[in-house]
């Protein structure tokens, strides 16, 4: 607001530089902005390692070129001092030269002219005046040395010398001198003491002609030394040079065996007026000015590399960061979304109890949002306002970090107050420095579960009670084992708490069972697999002695709870009905007894009849043959055949009584094989009495081939009889006509559905018929139409019948509607395993063996 007006222009510029710049980097991605913040400051660091460089590299230019400037003046400097020198000593060379020529001077002359021009000139180091024949005319040599113009070698000037390079050198310096006219240098060579020197030939001119020539001899050390200034040789060595740039003369002595190594900065410049090739070089003492020996270059660049190494390091080590915290971010996602979608409520406290986190199944659980929960102390919303207390006191045991490892259950209660059961598991939350900071609390809600686990146990609780309430005994026996797995009260009460008793009632059961047929049994270790597979078994009756009592044992198999095989019997306490049905047989046996009794009672005056015959038969031949043996009228063919007759009609008595002896006697019921024909004749002997008595003829037919009976032949013959004896008296009582007095008994092998293979008995009548009323009580005992009757005969014979498996009937006859008599018909039973030809049969009643092979019989007896 209050800001200079150019100041706040100059940050929108900043700014409006800035902001493309950031929209430029917020586009970049994240991976390019990491990339670029790395690569940055290795960029900058590489940029200023150059800067560096090139700053170096211009400071040693621009200091090789000033030093290269300062040799350069240098070496002209004293090129300087060396032209104006040599110059003025070769215009006094000249003057003298020009002075000798005209004056014709002679030699000691010269000493003293010469002596006089060097007297303060070093550098001369020797003055000779040469002919015109290049011998020395006159010497002068100023360092005072021998003079006594006796010519020595090293006095010799170089025209003289045998040598011939220094003749040559001075011979072409005098040559050219009288030649050119004019001073000539010669080149560098050493003089008779070794030094090196080079001459300037001043040609004599007398009148145009040449006289000869004034050698000066410059040693080349010495104008070194005098002439070369002396701030110039501090700065810089200087060195003559001849045209093959070996050094003739330095400033500078090099150092004995070391190489002389090639100078950076080097100027060299002509040693005029001596035009012979030498040349004066200034060389800078600074030979080495590179950057390849600059510590601080050095320092630089170490740096920057440490600085590039760093960086790199850095890099790499955020790249690494970045992996980390991606697979961080990842795992955090992964259980961010396992947290959401699992069921289970998850809650944190810290040590204080204070809600620190919950999921969001907490919260659909509770109803709660996580607002209103986070942060919250105890007492938490969710507990029920009843139960405050104990969720106080289990809060304590949980910061305790005593809370049961199996998880508590608590009632929590939901923001609309309806309550549900949970159970919650407690374990220790600990941060990454293994710092305990709170505690985690799973809650699952176990309403379902806990509704299903009581209907669970109270219908355990039914079907215990059930059980133990049965007066049957319940067990079960695992197979391989042999261990009791249940038992309930009444198997307790009666065998105890071991397996002894279901072995009892198991073993029991297996005796009255024929072994299991081969097909019976499978894999299942010889266990009958009918058993198995069957949804029951037969029921079977054992007698336990220990107990006196019998049981109705039914057993089966199962798999038991464990998956183990099991069998398991349901014994059921049958001795009292057991009781009864042996006392009803007992008495059943009775009556069959007393009626066949009752049956021979009412016949006694038939049977005393039937053995009146033969008695009285006995008895008249017996007369007959004792009156006979008396008048001696018989022989004794006459007498056997008497005693035969009588004999027959004694046998005919004795049969009579053994049949009847034979049907009244008490014997135990049993079941044997029988054939048909032998029942039927001993019941028509029995019944033909009564029949004779009555007056009624009898027929009988057996068909032939009849399977064998499986019976008591004894009951049998009692129904028969009954049967016959009824239709008789119903014949006799209703005093039927002659033609009406016929019995039939018919004996044929019947196939019925619902029996199967049966014989059927019939005995037809043409008697009266069974009344209406008399049909419906036929079986009943005690219900008689006859005066006398006792009304059990049919009863009995239904029972003896029932008792076979067979099944008794009785249907009247008709002739147009009038009843035209009446038949009882009853089946039975035929022996499935025996055959007629294998069996051996029940001996008949009257001590015969049967016929075997009985075809069929019709018979009448009267
Ligand atoms: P009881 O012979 O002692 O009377 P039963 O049980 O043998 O006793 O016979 C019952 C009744 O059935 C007889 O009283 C008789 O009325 C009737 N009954 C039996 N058999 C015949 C038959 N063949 N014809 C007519 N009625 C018969």
């Amino acid at each position: 607001m209050s800001a200079p007006p150019q100041a706040s222009g100059a940050t929108g510029l900043g700014q409006r530089a800035r902001r493309p710049l950031g929209r430029w980097w917020r586009r970049q991605s994240p991976a390019r902005q990491d990339r670029l913040a790395t690569l940055a400051p290795l960029a900058s660091v590489l940029l200023f390692l150059a800067a560096i460089i090139s700053a170096f590299w211009y400071l040693r230019n621009e200091e090789i070129e000033r030093e290269a400037e300062a040799v350069k003046r240098d070496a002209e400097i004293a090129q300087q001092q060396i032209r104006l020198r040599l110059i003025e000593d070769q215009e006094q060379l000249v003057r003298l030269a020009r002075e000798f020529a005209t004056r014709e001077l002679d030699p000691a002359e010269f000493s003293q002219q010469a002596g006089g021009l060097a007297s303060d000139r070093p550098e001369i180091a020797r003055l000779v005046w040469l002919g015109t024949d290049q011998r020395p005319r006159a010497r002068f040599e100023p360092a005072g040395e021998r003079d006594d113009g006796a010519p020595r070698a090293g006095a010799t000037p170089p025209g003289t010398e045998r040598s011939p390079d220094l003749r040559t050198e001075a011979e072409w310096a005098f040559i050219a001198a009288r030649d050119l006219r004019q001073p000539m240098y010669s080149r560098p060579f050493k003089d008779r003491h070794g030094t090196l020197v080079f001459q300037v030939h001043v040609p004599m001119l007398a009148r145009g002609h040449f006289v000869g020539a004034l050698v000066a001899d410059y040693g080349i050390d010495v104008l070194m030394r005098h002439f070369v200034p002396s701030e110039v040789t501090r700065r810089h060595a200087v060195a003559v040079l001849d045209e093959h740039q070996a050094v003739l003369a330095s400033t500078v002595t090099p150092m004995p065996g070391k190489a002389q190594q090639r100078a950076s900065i080097v100027h060299e410049v002509p040693l005029a007026p001596a035009s012979n090739g030498l040349l004066l070089r200034a060389t800078g003492y600074r030979t080495s000015v590179g950057l390849i020996g600059n510590a601080l270059f050095w320092l630089v660049v170490a740096l920057s590399v440490l600085t590039v190494w760093m960086l790199l390091g850095t890099w790499r080590h955020m790249r690494r960061r970045g992996q980390i915290q991606d697979a961080l971010v990842q795992e955090t996602n992964f259980r961010r979304a396992m947290e959401n979608s699992m069921l289970t409520g998850m809650r944190a406290i810290d040590r204080e109890g204070r809600v620190t986190y919950v999921n969001p199944a907490f919260c659909a659980m509770t109803g709660f949002t996580e607002a209103e929960l986070i942060g919250r102390l105890p007492p938490y919303p969710y507990w029920p306002h009843d139960r405050v207390d104990e969720n106080h006191r289990l809060l304590q045991q949980q910061l305790q970090g005593r809370s049961p490892a199996g998880g508590i259950e608590v009632k929590v209660a939901r923001r609309n107050g309806s309550l549900f059961d949970a159970r919650m598991y407690v374990s220790p939350l600990v941060d990454a420095r293994g710092h305990q900071t709170g505690w985690m609390t799973s809650m699952t809600n176990i309403t379902e579960a806990k509704r299903i686990r009581d209907q669970l146990s109270a219908s355990h609780e039914r079907f215990t009670t059930v059980l133990e309430g049965l007066e049957a005994a319940v067990s079960v026996l695992s197979v391989q084992q042999g261990e009791l797995l249940f038992a309930n009260r009444s198997y307790r009460l009666w065998f105890g708490a071991d397996a002894r008793g279901h072995g009892l009632l198991a073993s029991g059961s297996a005796q009255g069972q024929a072994a299991p047929e081969p097909e019976d049994v499978d894999g299942f270790g010889g266990l009958p697999a009918q058993e198995l597979a069957g949804l029951g078994t037969d029921p079977r009756e054992v007698y336990a002695p220990a107990l006196d009592k019998w049981f109705d044992v039914r057993s089966r198999y199962l798999q038991w709870t464990d998956g183990r095989l099991a069998q398991m019997l349901i014994a059921t306490d049958v001795t009292a009905r057991r009781r009864a049905e042996e006392q009803a047989a007992l008495q059943a046996e009775k009556a069959q007894v007393s009626s066949r009794l009752i049956t021979m009672g009412e016949m006694a005056s038939s049977v005393a009849h039937e053995l009146n015959q033969p008695l009285t038969a006995i008895n008249n031949y017996c007369n007959g043959m004792v009156s006979r043996v008396k008048a001696g009228s018989i022989d004794n063919d006459g007498l056997i055949a008497a005693l035969q007759k009588t004999a027959k009609q004694a046998e005919r008595a004795g049969q009579i009584i053994h049949r009847i002896r034979a049907f009244v006697k008490k014997s135990e019921p049993q079941r044997v094989p029988a054939h048909a024909k032998d029942i039927v004749e001993d019941a028509v002997e029995l019944a033909s009495i009564e029949m004779r008595r009555r007056n009624v003829q009898i027929h009988h037919y057996v068909a032939q081939r009849l399977p064998v009976l499986k019976c008591d032949p004894i009951l049998v013959e009692q129904v028969l009889l009954n049967l016959l004896k009824n239709a008789a008296e119903a014949i006799d009582n209703a005093k039927m006509p002659a033609a009406r007095r016929h019995i039939e008994l018919r004996v044929v092998p019947r196939h019925t559905p619902e029996e199967g293979g049966v014989i059927e008995f019939s005995v037809t009548d043409m008697g009266p018929g069974l009344p209406e009323e008399v049909i419906g009580r036929l079986y009943e005992a005690f219900f008689s139409t006859k005066a006398e009757g006792l009304g059990i005969g049919l009863s009995l014979c239904r029972s003896i019948i029932e008792s076979h498996r067979g099944r008794i009937k009785a249907q009247n006859l008709y002739n147009g509607p009038n009843v035209s008599g009446c038949r009882f018909a009853f089946t039975l039973p035929v022996e499935t395993t025996a055959r007629l030809e294998e069996t051996p049969l029940a001996p008949s009643p009257d001590g015969t063996a049967p016929d075997a092979g009985s075809s069929s019989a019709e018979k009448t007896s009267p």
